[in-house]
């Protein structure tokens, strides 16, 4: 190849790379660090490379270039560890943020040892990265909430009562579950149609969301027009206190039900279950449980709250 274009092929590179000596003088500086730290090859070269980043003296691109130096060992530093080491920028006349950076240290030559320390930009797949993890993230919570209430869906109930479940055997805390059912929805539904179920739906969700007051508490639709309330840490007697809440904060919305065989307004029917540390069952039957207490609330008359016998 002839030199000229060795020479060209060099000046087009599309990353950083510089070369420092056995006595840390730089002997090689490309195009590309010209254009992204402000500092041209002439005022570059022979200069002390510590000198010219006094910050990676005792960084780890420091330590790696002595070790590729003394011991003849190559380095990779992910961006991951070390995401810009060098002041590197996009545009040096006006630094912004620096440029995302994976550093490949390379020992060069035999007696005469040198380092090649080459500079990748990353940026884009950096940011590229980001945008991918907070859209997960969004995917996420979106596949974990219930659409027309914004309260967890079932899936969401299942992996947190696994997950409550587990730590209250392990912290030796008790762990309760408030099954929640809307009394007369299919009357309501007929009467004021479908959309107006949804409307009263996502009322109804609201104040008892509103009536879960501990920041633990966790609502759920657990399906139609049943909901589900996750209490840690808390003993039968205060669900039972919850629960009667959460039954008051339905009724006083004054939603009007005129097909409601009990009263004029929605309400709703609630089973609780509590599970003490020691006990010898699973979770299933604590949902059991509770949909046995929330059977009970409904054929005792509705709109009442009713538990079943602790384990
Ligand atoms: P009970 O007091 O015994 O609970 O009687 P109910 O009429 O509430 O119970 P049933 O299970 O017979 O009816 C539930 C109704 O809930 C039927 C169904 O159409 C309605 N439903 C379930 N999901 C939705 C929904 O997302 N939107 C609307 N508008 N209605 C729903
Ligand atoms: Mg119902
Ligand atoms: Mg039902």
């Amino acid at each position: 190849m002839k030199d000229n274009l060795l020479h060209d092929a060099f000046g087009s590179l599309n990353l950083g790379v510089l070369v420092v000596d056995a006595r840390y003088r730089i002997t090689l500086w490309n195009v590309w660090l010209a254009a992204h730290t402000g500092r041209s090859a002439a005022e570059a070269l022979g200069q002390d490379f510590f000198e010219v980043f006094p910050d990676l003296q005792h960084h780890r691109v420091g330590v790696a270039i002595h070790q590729a130096i003394c011991h003849n060992l190559p380095s990779l530093l992910s961006q991951s560890l070390h995401r810009s080491p060098f002041p590197l920028f996009a545009d040096p006349s006006e630094p912004g943020q620096r440029i995302s950076q994976a550093i490949t240290i390379t020992p060069l030559g035999g007696d005469e040892r040198h380092c090649m320390i080459q500079i990748n930009d990353v940026s884009t797949a950096v940011r590229r990265e980001a945008l991918l993890r907070e859209q997960a993230h969004v995917l996420l919570s979106q596949s974990l909430s219930d659409g027309l209430t914004g309260v967890g869906n079932r899936r969401h109930f299942d992996l947190c009562l696994d997950k409550e479940w587990r730590a209250a055997k392990r912290n030796g805390k008790p762990l309760s579950l408030l099954m929640i059912d809307v009394d007369f929805f299919k009357p309501y539904n007929d009467h004021y149609g479908h959309q107006q179920g949804d409307l009263c739906l996502q009322l109804v969700a609201a104040a008892m969301r509103k009536a879960l007051r501990r920041p633990e508490d966790m609502l759920f639709r657990y399906g139609g027009e049943e909901f589900c309330a996750l209490l840690p840490g808390t003993r039968p007697a205060d669900a039972i206190e919850v629960a009667e809440s959460v039954r008051a904060s339905v009724l006083a919305l004054r939603l009007p039900h005129v097909r409601s065989a009990d009263g004029d307004t929605v309400s709703v029917s609630v089973g609780a279950a509590s599970y003490g540390p020691r006990a010898q069952i699973g979770h299933t039957q604590l949902v059991q449980a509770a949909d046995s207490a929330l059977y009970e609330a409904k054929r005792a008359g509705r709109n009442r709250v009713r538990a079943s016998a602790a384990f």
